[in-house]
């Protein structure tokens, strides 16, 4: 005989009438956080022209996985596993609960058979049980907290909402339980008819219908508290990480300054982010969804070296002020904290490691480009460096290097127009910085062994890079459209990098002001040259331990071409810390110019690297060799950190 829905209650559709406004209370709810991400700079347009390109294949698997999936929260296999548990039995015991509704309102035959055995009965049986035991380890992961839950606050407010719902659960069982207890075994209900056993007794009619309405009230009144508590997470996270940008790292847009000059001093926007609503929706959004996890705390080579800066500090206290009435104050950056604001070097270890894709780096460049472009605040040595970009086009003061120096007895061609190939943008890092110089005199030298056709520049450049990232966007697209007149002048499309930060100008930012150039990193032509047999190398037997640029690995995804080109040559061996996981170097960001306090971030990634017991570390980024070269000086006196252009460069057949 099928189970009876309300068995033992009566009046027992009071609770689906109460459910009407316990429903309206949680849609309130939900609006109230609408209300306040609207108030932020609409950039979705749904009748945008781009809109069909923008969701293609790569946004369809982030929303899957990312979004619907929740992937990345199992990074951390423990709470991932239980917050996985927690979500999809609530999941399967919501489809429960409305199959039951169903079954009241028109009688649809989910009680008998096979169906009430295996998915009433035995489905939402298990789905309870897994969810008593994910919201058990993450109370526990609440009341013993690690670190990064406490670090740099702690939310409050967890306690009363997981309690409430591990009673509803609790609840549910003992009424299924004394039901069974009262009637039948239910085949596949393996928990009530276990527990039956326990909770028979002279009191049992009564105690069911204690426990049903018990269970029916505090479940909806979960319901209706959700969108006010720190749960809510479960219903903005999803939202958030399916709309991220499904690109790896931050995608930082360009400022058209052009389209200002038509326009009056009033109506000129804000640069960069001075209160709250100058924030696209999205950011807010990213702030409200926001776990409070400190994932991104721990990654982080600024909080993690003692500065200033946490990126979770950064997002929980933009969220708090989303919640006040003070997001019109313009003084946003003294909230989160002007010196934190600076400490950042943009290597997105916060971005990659966050559960819900929430893009730290670009709030925190957007509060540093209103303090460097609105309040004209930047430290001092950025100060000089961004000084020395606009007045000799590149950002490295106090160096007695010459644009030719790098260059001194060798014969490198100048690129001409309709004849050469390859634009080979030797940047401002390798020509200004003598440790540098020997990348791009190695990869000379590689290019000629392969008989590319490349040339020069005649003039040193800098894309504008280092300006972007302290936060001075107006120099950077000073730069950034002369840079674009003269290639085209040039009729130069292809481009070779030796500099990833380069690279990441060039394929993202100047692509967004209308190029299409071809850009390749010098490391993966060096190991498509080697695989194709244009280049003739000696292997060698040496250990190296490869160093992950962020900008070339975590904000480019490119991984195994370096990695390839440093096994040619010796044994690949790799830090703990590595791939998209990597640990900055700590030049990143406008810091290379930056006076470190405390310990320094590219000593401790030396020493991450030196620990390996490696004969050489190898980069594919001149600032990283710099910081590397600098960072191993404390412990040892050998030279240690190469290029990887350097390393081939050396074995060349032609030696
Ligand atoms: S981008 Fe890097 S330095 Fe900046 S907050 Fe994120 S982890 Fe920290
Ligand atoms: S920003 Fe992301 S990683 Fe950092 S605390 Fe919030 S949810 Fe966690």
């Amino acid at each position: 005989m099928p189970r009876v829905p309300y068995w033992n209650i009566n009046y027992g559709l009071l609770i689906d009438a109460l459910a009407i406004p316990m429903m309206a209370v949680f849609l309130y709810g939900l609006y109230r956080h609408w209300a306040r991400i609207r108030q932020g700079k609409a950039r979705i347009r749904l009748s945008g022209p781009n809109l069909p390109g923008k969701i293609g294949p790569v946004f369809v698997s982030a929303l899957f996985f990312r979004g619907i999936l929740g992937t990345r929260i199992y990074k951390k296999i423990y709470t991932g596993i239980a917050h996985g548990m927690l979500l999809w039995s609530m999941v399967v015991l919501l489809i429960g609960t409305t199959l039951t509704f169903l079954n009241v309102l028109f009688g649809l035959p989910v009680f008998s058979g096979n169906f009430n055995r295996w998915v009433m009965a035995f489905g939402l049986d298990a789905a309870g049980l897994a969810a008593l035991i994910g919201l058990a380890f993450l109370l526990l992961h609440r009341l013993i907290p690690p670190d990064r839950l406490i670090q740099p606050a702690q939310r409050l407010g967890f306690t009363p909402i997981v309690g409430l719902l591990g009673l509803v659960i609790l609840s549910g069982f003992f009424v299924e339980a004394l039901r069974i207890a009262q009637t039948r075994i239910d085949a596949g209900a393996f928990v009530g008819n276990w527990l039956a056993g326990w909770v028979n007794g002279p009191f049992a009619m009564s105690l069911h219908q204690g426990f049903w309405w018990a269970h029916g009230l505090m479940a909806l009144a979960f319901i209706a508290y959700l969108p006010f508590s720190p749960m809510v997470h479960m219903l903005l996270a999803p939202v958030n990480a399916a709309l991220a940008n499904p690109m790896p790292g931050p995608k930082m847009g360009v400022i058209d300054f052009a389209s200002f000059d038509n326009e009056t001093d009033d109506e000129m926007p804000t640069l960069g982010v001075a209160k709250l609503t100058d924030f696209t929706r999205k950011r807010l959004l990213d702030f409200d969804a926001c776990l409070w996890c400190g994932r991104c705390h721990e990654v982080c080579p600024a909080a993690q070296t003692g500065k200033p800066l946490s990126p979770k500090g950064v997002i929980t206290t933009l969220a708090q002020v989303l919640t006040t009435a003070d997001r019109q104050d313009d003084s946003l950056a003294d909230a989160v904290g002007v010196e934190a604001i600076f400490c950042c070097t943009t290597c997105a270890a916060c971005m990659e490691a966050c559960p819900v894709c929430i893009n730290q780096p670009k709030s925190i460049l957007k509060l540093r480009q209103n303090l460097v472009m609105e309040r004209s605040e930047i430290p001092d040595l950025m100060g000089k460096a961004n000084s020395s970009l606009e007045q000799r086009q590149h950002p490295f003061f106090g160096t007695s290097a010459g644009p030719r120096d790098w260059r001194k007895g060798l014969q490198v061609p100048v690129f001409e127009a309709g004849h050469t190939e390859y634009l080979l943008w030797i940047g401002c890092t390798a020509t200004y910085e003598e440790r540098a110089q020997k990348i791009a005199r190695a990869m000379v030298r590689i290019l000629e062994a392969a008989g590319v056709s490349y040339g020069i520049l005649e003039q040193a450049r800098c894309t504008g890079d280092p300006a972007k990232q302290m936060g001075n966007e107006f120099l950077f697209n000073e730069i950034a459209r002369q840079n674009i007149q003269d290639f085209e002048a040039l009729g130069i499309q292809k481009i070779i990098t030796l500099c990833p930060h380069c690279y990441n100008s060039f394929t993202r930012h100047y692509k967004m002001l209308g190029t299409t150039y071809e850009v390749i990193p010098h490391s993966v032509l060096i190991e498509t040259l080697i695989a194709t047999g244009s280049l003739q190398i000696n292997a060698g037997n040496q250990t190296i331990c490869y160093h992950d640029p962020c900008y070339l690995g975590r904000r480019n995804n490119i991984l195994d071409a370096p990695r390839q080109a440093v096994r040619a040559v010796g044994k690949l061996v790799e830090m703990p810390r590595h791939g998209r996981d990597s640990f900055c170097c700590g030049g990143g960001g406008g810091n290379y110019w930056a006076e470190e306090a405390g310990v320094r971030i590219n000593q401790t990634r030396a020493q991450e690297a030196l620990n390996t017991g490696a004969d050489c570390i190898a980069v594919a980024c001149p600032f990283c060799l710099l910081m590397l070269t600098d960072g191993c000086k404390k412990f040892t006196e050998e030279q240690k950190a190469f290029d990887i252009a350097e390393l081939i460069a050396k074995q060349l057949k032609i030696n």
